[in-house]
């Protein structure tokens, strides 16, 4: 299938309407949109998919209360999108597990270990972006890079 042409912030507001139950009233949600990002080639579906695996899992580090933030900016040729949290965030020694398939810190039947894979792979392998992590404890941020033109096939 073709990339779409797709609106980063429209698809960003979309999660967060589709997660706002589970969001709940005691997360604050601060949004940092750069308003001067372009259009951009992409699987809208797909990367959809990869705000709710990273709000999933910042939701769940800060246990139904704290500030969620999402941010975007522009880095020369692409566009970045920054989910951070207030969680209890992630311990130096497993941030260079946590994007293998079936790693989870979470009690068996509340995780599958497969968020981070899955995005991993949309984002890396079919958008030719990246996804770079940095956590202390009160946070936790997960920015995501994404080509603003379609790279070759
Ligand atoms: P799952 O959510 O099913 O555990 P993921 O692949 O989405 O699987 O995440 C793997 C692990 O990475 C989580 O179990 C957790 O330990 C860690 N992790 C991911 N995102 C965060 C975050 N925002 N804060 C703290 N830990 C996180
Ligand atoms: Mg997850």
């Amino acid at each position: 299938a073709p990339f779409q042409v797709v609106d980063v912030h429209e698809l960003l507001d979309s999660t967060l309407v589709m997660m706002g139950r589970k969001i709940g009233d005691r997360v604050r949600v601060v949004k940092d949109y750069d308003r001067s990002l372009p259009a951009l080639p992409a699987y809208a579906a797909e990367l959809n998919q990869v705000w709710t695996n990273l709000v999933d899992n910042a939701l769940a580090a800060m246990g139904g209360e704290g500030t969620l933030t999402v941010r975007t900016s522009r880095r020369e040729d692409r566009a970045v999108v920054e989910i951070g949290d207030t969680g209890v965030g992630i311990a130096p020694e497993l941030l260079g597990r946590i994007f293998e398939p079936f790693f989870t810190t979470k009690p068996v039947g509340e995780g599958t270990g497969l968020g981070l894979d899955i995005s991993w792979r949309i984002v890396v392998n079919k958008h030719r972006g990246d996804i770079q992590v940095e956590s202390a404890p009160g946070d936790t941020r997960f920015r995501v890079l994404l080509p603003l033109v379609a790279p070759p096939l």
